[in-house]
């Protein structure tokens, strides 16, 4: 039996410290919980903090890893840079619902993502221009002359402030703009999504493309949403805060499926009978021992480097759109507005086929109708329980972004609390 730790808040946490105590507390009984959680990421996380303030449950959160977060974990580095540990997370949303409840657990700080494509500019040097291409990317790429008239026949076909997807704009019949398009698939689109899935734009879920379509406007945003900004002193001070609660427990570096037992309709946690709902987050394939096969995913290596320099380069991140083996270098100091003078730390991200060795991390699910198929034979399986609740982007095989998932708990919350 793994030790138990109970999560509580140390002060510093909002006096700008970002350490946070764990006590021991050996021996606890299971029967005392009213509801199961599994994986302290946005799912797992905002559940367990509605269940037991709003429905007086008393929530055991077990999660695998030796911190909570989930891929939004964040720590400072040796240099003492805040750093990402899964990738760069940037918090935007439309939905004032999210926006307001993770921000009783946060102060922001206003941050609006920009990513430039860094390319070779054919000259033996090398350009950058901003990822939306929109029509500033146009100038840069064909001059500003020939970038204009460009733009304002894409806006003539579109309409000004539009967005349109690469795929979309492929399909456009006018000579000009099909040249176009197939300028932009090129430099931005074919070969960073070669690296990151493997496949080829057309290849893959369209709405994954989507997410980053050409954008018909001097708008450098990555985003467009209403609430966009970082959390004041990081994510995980944002989890601590909100796990902090007199009747969450949560134990860190506990894998779940060592407790629990799924058969015949019937949970067990530790060998007992388990009535109150359980909420997983975790993969859904894992949790029925891959019976029906595993679902792919695609996972990632980080490269980081700490650099004896100021900065490194001029956004937060840069997308590495035609060359180099990366897709994309963050610089955490552009993220998160942090001041430190002659050092800076920086990411590379290299995408590649998840095996499910030890210690991989499934990071995206690779939609496509086979998958889903074959997702869809846990999630029959999942609901054969009717105490089990698949929620997050592993559990429901879906590419969401943190606010989705914050939705997404927050909506089943509602649903359990009705009960
Ligand atoms: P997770 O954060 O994955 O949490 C699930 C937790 O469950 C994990 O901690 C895991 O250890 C735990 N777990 C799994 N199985 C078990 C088990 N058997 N027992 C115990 N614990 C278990 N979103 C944005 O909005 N903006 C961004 O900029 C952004 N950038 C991203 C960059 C990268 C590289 C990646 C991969 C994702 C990014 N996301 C971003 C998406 C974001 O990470 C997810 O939306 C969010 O983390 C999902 O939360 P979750 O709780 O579903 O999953
Ligand atoms: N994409 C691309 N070039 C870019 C940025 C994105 O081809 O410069 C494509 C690529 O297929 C990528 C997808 O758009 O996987 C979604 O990009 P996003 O930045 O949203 O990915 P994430 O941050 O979730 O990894």
């Amino acid at each position: 039996m793994p030790a138990l730790w109970l999560a509580f808040l140390n002060d510093t946490i909002y006096n700008g410290g970002t350490e946070t105590q764990f006590e021991k507390q050996e021996g606890m009984d299971m029967a005392r919980f009213d509801a199961l959680v599994v994986g302290a990421g946005f799912a797992g996380a905002v559940t367990a903090r509605r269940l037991a303030e709003e429905g007086g449950k008393r929530v055991l959160v077990l999660e695998r890893r030796d911190h909570v977060g989930g891929n939004a974990y964040d720590c400072p580095d040796n240099a003492g840079i805040l750093i990402h540990q899964y990738g760069p997370h940037i918090f935007h949303t439309n939905s004032k619902r999210v926006f307001d409840y993770l921000s009783r657990f946060t102060q922001w700080l206003p941050y609006q993502h920009k990513v430039v494509a860094n390319i070779p500019d054919g000259k033996g040097g090398r350009m950058q221009y901003p990822v939306p291409f929109n029509l500033t990317s146009l100038e840069t790429a064909f001059g500003p002359g020939e970038g204009k008239r460009l733009g304002e026949k894409l806006i003539a076909a579109y309409g000004e402030e539009k967005k349109v997807t690469i795929l979309e704009l492929r399909q456009n019949p006018d000579p000009e703009i099909a040249a176009l398009a197939d300028y932009v698939y090129e430099h931005v689109f074919v070969h960073y999504t070669m690296k990151q899935w493997g496949q080829k734009p057309e290849e893959i879920d369209p709405n994954t493309t989507a997410r980053v379509p050409v954008f018909l406007s001097r708008d450098e945003r990555y985003f467009q949403d209403t609430y966009q900004g970082m959390p004041e002193k990081g994510y995980t001070p944002l989890f601590e805060h909100m796990l902090d609660h007199p009747n969450i427990t949560v134990e860190t570096g506990c894998d779940a499926l060592e407790r629990l037992g799924l058969k015949d309709g019937v949970i067990r946690l530790d060998g007992e009978v388990f009535e109150g709902p359980v909420i997983y987050s975790g993969q859904a394939d894992e949790l029925f021992a891959f019976q029906f096969g595993p679902l792919p995913y695609r996972t990632l290596d980080f490269g980081f480097e700490t650099l004896a320099q100021d900065y490194f380069q001029s956004h937060g991140t840069v997308n590495y759109t035609v060359d180099e083996p990366y897709t994309r270098i963050t610089e955490f100091k552009r993220l998160t507005g942090q001041e430190k003078a002659g050092v800076t730390t920086i990411m590379k991200e290299y995408s590649k086929a998840y095996t499910g060795d030890n210690g991989e991390i499934p990071y995206y699910a690779i939609i496509n109708e086979a998958n889903n198929a074959l997702y869809a034979k846990y999630k029959a399986e999942a609901d054969k329980f009717p105490g089990l609740h698949l929620l997050g982007r592993l559990a429901e095989y879906k590419y969401y972004n943190m606010d989705a998932i914050a939705l997404r708990a927050l909506e089943l919350a509602d649903r359990l609390l009705e009960k």
